[in-house]
């Protein structure tokens, strides 16, 4: 979405047919609006722009915003609140913005800047504006229209942007981990841990590799290297375990889908047996269920992430207004720029979060 202020009002610009394509299949078509926990802490990105920027417009903001329009989310596990239907939350929108004008189905191709006018150019015309707010997300999703323009327009006026990289979504094995492959479906409670960040969640199994909430919140942090994977996130399991007392064969003591044991006791060439039975080396193979160290190849890409992480630097954006430091008039909002949060509403609430400081700016 491009909002330009446009004979002394404001327009709308966006490639797709409505509003909000990516609010209507959000959080399953339940859309996770926002999270009561939100800090900057849950964002890659630069800590203390986030947080201004939150601390101005937070949770609580978008919520009374909702209410006003008769949206009521509901709060769930860990703090997120989800409303009834996506749909709803267009129809906010379109009531809040109804004394604007709206340019659907246009794609923008290029933006100029001459003398003090922006030239937005677009497959269907070209609009002149005095002020320019690129909203134009990223490049995750392009089944919806997304494009890399907020990116070429941004670099075109000398703002650095961060490579973009896909997030929030399923990574993918290594060679010596296509065991895995056989698992497709299973799914089960993990406990990831990259470098500081721990994520606690189910995982499952795919053909193309690992997915589920704990995975794609490990897909923000991740950039190369290893993972530690615990498996066994419930049970204190070590050498010296008094479960290696136990006469029942590994599959009935270790709580975990079976499958899973079976292909991993597989894997290191041990057999499910009484668990008293094992040697010390089998032992030792078996604890590696709490502290995987998994290498990954890479991620699904860009079609199925839910986010894109990079993006357009923070560093000349101004945190209050999200006017660009080095051009007037042109502001940056939304996912385009390098802050990207965890699951659990943290990316819309962001994308709120910039665009109504903006807004408060933004005068016509
Ligand atoms: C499947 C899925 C589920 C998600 N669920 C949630 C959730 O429940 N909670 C949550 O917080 N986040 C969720 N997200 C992430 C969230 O939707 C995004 O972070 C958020 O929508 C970003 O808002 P934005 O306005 O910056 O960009 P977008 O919502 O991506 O909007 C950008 C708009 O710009 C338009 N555009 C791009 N290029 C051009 C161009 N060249 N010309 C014209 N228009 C253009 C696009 O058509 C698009 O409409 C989900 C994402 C996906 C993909």
């Amino acid at each position: 979405m491009f909002g330009a202020h446009y004979k002394k009002q404001i327009l709308f610009i966006d490639a797709n047919q409505n509003i909000g394509a990516k609010i209507k299949i959000s959080g399953g078509g339940k859309c996770n609006l926002t999270n009561k926990y939100v800090s900057a802490k849950n964002y890659l990105g630069n800590e203390a722009f986030i947080q201004k920027s939150l601390d101005s417009f937070g949770s609580s903001d978008t919520l009374k915003f909702f209410e006003k329009h008769g949206v009521f989310p509901t709060i769930k596990e860990n703090g997120q609140y989800f409303c009834g239907s996506s749909k709803e939350v267009l129809s906010a929108f379109a009531s809040a913005n109804s004394c604007h004008k709206f340019l659907f189905g246009s794609k923008v191709l290029d933006v100029e800047f001459e003398k003090d006018d922006f030239i937005i150019h677009t497959d269907k015309k070209s609009i002149i504006s005095k002020k320019l707010v690129i909203a134009s997300g990223g490049v995750s999703f392009p089944q919806l229209n997304a494009s890399d323009i907020g990116y070429k327009t941004a670099k075109r006026f000398a703002h650095e942007v961060k490579t973009p990289n896909p997030a929030l979504v399923g990574l993918t094995l290594q060679k010596e981990q296509f065991w895995m492959k056989e698992l497709s479906g299973v799914s089960m409670r993990v406990k990831i841990k990259y470098e500081d960040f721990i994520y606690s969640g189910d995982m499952l199994f795919s053909h193309f590799g690992i997915s589920g909430p704990a995975v794609l919140n490990a897909s923000l942090r991740w950039e190369r290297g290893r993972i530690s994977i615990d498996f066994l996130p419930f049970l204190d399991f070590g050498l010296h375990s008094p479960l290696w007392n136990d006469k029942k064969q590994l599959t009935s003591v270790i709580e975990a889908p079976k499958r899973f044991i079976k292909a991993f006791l597989h894997s290191c060439g041990i057999l499910d047996k009484p668990m008293k039975s094992y040697s010390n080396l089998e032992k030792e193979k078996i604890i590696q269920l709490k502290n995987y160290l998994m290498p990954i190849a890479g991620t699904f890409g860009f079609s199925r992430a839910e986010i894109t992480k990079g993006g357009v630097k923070t560093d000349e954006i101004n945190p209050k207004t999200f006017e660009s430091r080095i051009q007037r008039g042109l502001y940056f909002t939304g996912e385009v720029l390098d802050v990207s949060g965890e699951l659990g509403g943290y990316n819309l609430q962001w994308a709120f979060s910039s665009g109504a400081n903006a807004a408060k700016n933004f005068e016509v």
